[in-house]
């Protein structure tokens, strides 16, 4: 199947399907006999079958007949989650095989190592580098300790696949108020990779998300596009280089922790409370959830991991040794 897909060596296509040497600068390609298989995995609450939405109908805006399918992991947050999207003028099947996928899109970062092996080898592999690590991966609940966990730094993986993009979406999304726009933020990123016309992207994510988070979407989505434009010019700027290692420096000092929880979004339902293993969470008379004995939490993000509606945010960082 051929693919609309723009990657790295790829020829682009004419509207009329056929090999061309230049793309005419500002038009997007339509090609109107070719097809595409989208992959997007993650974990539950993160949106990937926002994302899966978005692509088909965008896919079915261009006329390709559009087969989906997908797997809900828990429907709280942190089961896997992952949706199959495959376009084109005749699709049979919904599923994508091993090596098929023109783009894989991970919202979270081993999900997407986990799936590498489904894409092209000239495919785009599109990530958020954030790691949402599930609790049986801790190994100790001591502060600072290590987890057992995808290691790979977003350098090691971009330097990989032959089309990598990996970007801290979900920061980015935060700096518009809702770091649940990150997947928005990725559809930017795919969107400087599939030749359709941001007008037609635009009018499909705003037909999908809440008329209220419209503006948070509009803005999430110029800045993943933008960035994405921008690495593609710059081959530096493909990977969150501040990430050098996911292992804790050795031989620091205690790391502090900080520990927030956003009560508007906090639906009281009280798994933090339930599961925090050192009972330092509580809800107060409102029914939100507050860190009642901050000098107890380890910050092992067990209740940053389990809570169903983001409301949980927890930093570390690890103080630097003062030197005489
Ligand atoms: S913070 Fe999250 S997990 Fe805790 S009570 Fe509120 S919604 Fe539930
Ligand atoms: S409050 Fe959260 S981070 Fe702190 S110990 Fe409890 S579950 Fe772990």
């Amino acid at each position: 199947m051929s693919s609309p897909v723009k990657s790295k060596g790829a020829r682009p296509k004419t509207k009329a399907g056929s090999d061309t040497a230049a793309e005419p600068a500002g038009e997007p390609v339509k090609p109107a006999r070719a097809g595409g298989n989208i992959l997007i995995v993650g974990v539950g609450g993160q949106g990937v079958l926002m994302i899966a939405k978005v692509v088909a109908l965008l896919a079915q805006k261009q006329g390709y007949q559009v087969k989906q399918s997908e797997v809900h992991g828990m429907a709280k947050r942190g089961g896997i989650v992952f949706s199959h999207v495959r376009y084109g003028p005749e699709v049979w099947s919904p599923t994508i095989v091993k090596g098929e996928a023109d783009a894989l899109i991970a919202l979270e970062w081993a999900e997407g190592l986990r799936w590498l092996d489904h894409l092209k080898h000239e495919g785009v592999f599109i990530a958020d580098t954030r790691r949402i690590v599930p609790p049986f991966a801790c190994r100790s609940r001591k502060a600072g300790a290590p987890i057992n966990y995808a290691k790979e730094t977003p350098a090691d993986i971009v330097s990989r696949v032959a089309d990598g993009f990996a970007l801290d979406a979900s920061t980015i999304a935060e700096g518009f108020g809702d770091a649940r726009a990150a997947n928005t933020v990725l559809l930017g990123v795919l969107s400087a990779s599939l030749a359709y016309p941001e007008a037609d992207w635009l009018e499909v994510i705003e037909a999908s998300v809440p008329p209220k988070s419209r503006d948070i979407n509009r803005n999430a989505f110029a800045a993943g596009r933008e960035w994405a434009l921008a690495a593609r010019a710059n081959p530096t700027l493909r990977f969150d280089s501040s990430i050098t290692s996911y292992e804790a420096p050795a031989g620091l000092l205690q790391p502090k922790i900080t520990l927030e929880i956003n009560a508007a979004w906090c639906k009281g339902c009280d798994i933090c409370v339930k599961l925090c293993p050192e009972r330092c969470l509580a809800l107060n008379a409102e029914q939100v959830a507050v860190l009642k004995s901050p000098d107890a939490c380890t910050g092992c993000h067990i209740c940053e991991w389990l809570c169903p509606d983001f409301a949980i945010s927890i930093r570390t960082s690890h103080p630097e040794p003062v030197t005489a």
